[in-house]
């Protein structure tokens, strides 16, 4: 089997070692072998970057623009094959997968215009005769660190932005996806950039991911992934030798869908049902804390037992799928261990969380999606990201209560509220504390060409995607000017 190499300085650059990438929907099933870079590759694809950054921000606006939306047509006239690949190496179910690589073309398109609109300001002085002039220059070399739930979008949401705006980026996909990375980077090695503007090094987060962030020619890490990890990419940015480096975390969640009395049944356990298991549970948006007021409470839990029945669990590629495996044998085993926990919390578990060693015959990390009933916000199936097909659902006595519960959390990521009352709406849109606020509608699943982020433990730094990208993505320049 030949192995996919990573890519530096322009060049396909065999690996140190490298790893299987295998089906979880089939474990028999290896989709390819993959280089693993160490720490020095990390260093040639950071040499490299920062010699081509000055050459690809020389580039005009309409070539970088240019650049940019022919990478996004590329990924939309090959989304079929694409999201076949993403289902297979990520087990998200193929609508799902095709979701996703619509929305990695559609932001590669979106920044495409972003490149021909950066903004700037001029403005009198306070000095008689003097203007003073407000731009935006790229800030360098950025690493990209990125986690395995979203193999294509992720990285689209932040290497797109960072090319748009000229820097030059040194990529680090997780581990257990590097198909859907390898291939985004093929797209972009035919892209007309400089070589060397964008390099792609996989391999482990504790050699490539550390050397990426200790190394001063890095001007900012993006990263996405799990709070621990986070707070290890702040550390290193703020202690390394020579100048910080600026940093964006976007991290976990707990997020809380809250359903009123007066909502509409049908809509709250859509809404439930997409957000709490869509993907796996494996989103850091999903719904994992149901929050439901009491004159709803049963025949919401009712609704929903009913619903779970009807969701097909299997190979993510297989027509008709719904849910389809957990990740990793790792994965599957911490979703085992807090259903354990749940249980012995005294939460019920209402429905699923059975583990199927097989389905349809191949072996794979399969779970039945769990709904707990009985849960109190104080158990650590409530507090703790769990990261699987998992939700509680926690009894409310009227919508005061439902939102103090829903914001008694240490994250703030989304959020949701399902009501038909445009006074409860309204108070909860403004109070629910968390960077997105969903009405009657999934807390997970969001649009491209808006902010995304979040508050408390979730995130740290500017928000990543839309017209906010630029905070991150460039850096300041006032100039004074007197004639
Ligand atoms: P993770 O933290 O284990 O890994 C994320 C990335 O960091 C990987 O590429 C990994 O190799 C790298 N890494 C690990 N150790 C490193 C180190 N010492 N230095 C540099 N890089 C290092 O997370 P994961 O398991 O891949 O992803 C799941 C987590 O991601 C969940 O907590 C989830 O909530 C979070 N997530 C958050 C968002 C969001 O936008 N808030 C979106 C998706 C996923």
């Amino acid at each position: 089997m030949n192995i996919k190499a990573n890519y530096i300085a322009g060049e396909w650059v065999g690996g140190k070692s490298s790893a299987e990438n295998v089906n979880p929907s089939d474990t028999r099933d290896v989709i390819g072998l993959y280089a693993r870079a160490d720490a020095a590759q990390a260093a040639d694809a950071i040499a490299a970057a920062q010699a081509a950054q000055p050459k690809w921000a020389a580039f005009t606006l309409q070539q970088r623009a240019d650049a940019l939306d022919r990478v996004g047509s590329e990924i939309a006239a090959r989304q079929a094959e694409l999201a076949d690949l993403l289902a297979r190496e990520e087990g998200k179910a193929l609508p799902d997968a095709a979701g996703e690589v619509q929305r990695a073309a559609q932001i590669f398109k979106f920044f495409a215009g972003e490149a021909l609109r950066v903004p700037g300001e001029l403005l009198a002085s306070t000095r008689p005769g003097m203007s003073v002039e407000i731009t935006r220059e790229p800030i360098g070399v950025v690493s990209v660190i990125t986690p395995w739930n979203f193999p294509i979008a992720i990285p689209a949401w932040k290497i797109a932005p960072a090319l748009a705006y000229g820097n030059a980026v040194v990529f680090k996909p997780a581990e257990l996806v590097p198909g859907s990375a390898w291939a985004l980077t093929e797209i972009l090695s035919r892209a007309g950039l400089p070589a060397g503007t964008f390099n792609l090094v996989m391999g482990r987060g504790r050699d490539v991911g550390e050397a990426m962030l200790g190394d001063a020619r890095v001007a900012g890490v993006t990263f996405t992934g799990s709070e621990g990890t986070g707070r290890r990419v702040a550390q290193a940015c703020v202690t390394r030798r020579g100048p910080m480096a600026r940093f964006q975390l976007e991290m976990g969640g707990k997020n809380p869908l809250v359903v009123l009395d007066d909502a509409d049944l049908e809509v709250a356990v859509n809404c439930a049902i997409n957000g709490a298991y869509f993907s796996t549970g494996q989103r850091c948006t999903a719904s994992s804390r149901l929050i439901v007021t009491e004159g709803i409470h049963d025949r919401f839990v009712e609704a929903m037992v009913a619903k779970l029945k009807t969701l097909a669990v299997g190979d993510a590629r297989r027509a008709g799928t719904v849910i389809g495996p957990v990740v990793d044998a790792a994965q599957l085993q911490q979703d085992l261990d807090y259903i354990d926990i749940g249980r012995t919390e005294g939460a019920t578990l209402a429905i699923g969380g059975e583990a199927l060693p097989e389905v349809d015959g191949q072996p794979g990390f399969y779970l039945r999606p769990a709904l707990f009933t009985g849960a109190t916000n104080a158990m650590r199936i409530c507090r703790e990201e769990i990261f699987g097909p998992v939700a509680a659902v926690i009894r409310a006595a009227d919508a005061d209560e439902a939102l103090a519960l829903a914001n008694d959390t240490d994250y703030g990521l989304s959020a949701g509220v399902c009501t038909t009352s445009l006074k409860w709406a309204a108070h909860f849109k403004r109070h629910l504390q968390a960077g997105m606020v969903m009405v009657n509608a999934p807390t997970a699943g969001v649009d491209p060409h808006v902010p995304f982020g979040g508050r408390k433990a979730s995130s740290f730094g500017p928000r990543e995607q839309g017209r906010h990208a630029a905070e991150f993505y460039t850096t300041v320049k006032t100039a004074y000017v007197s004639p």
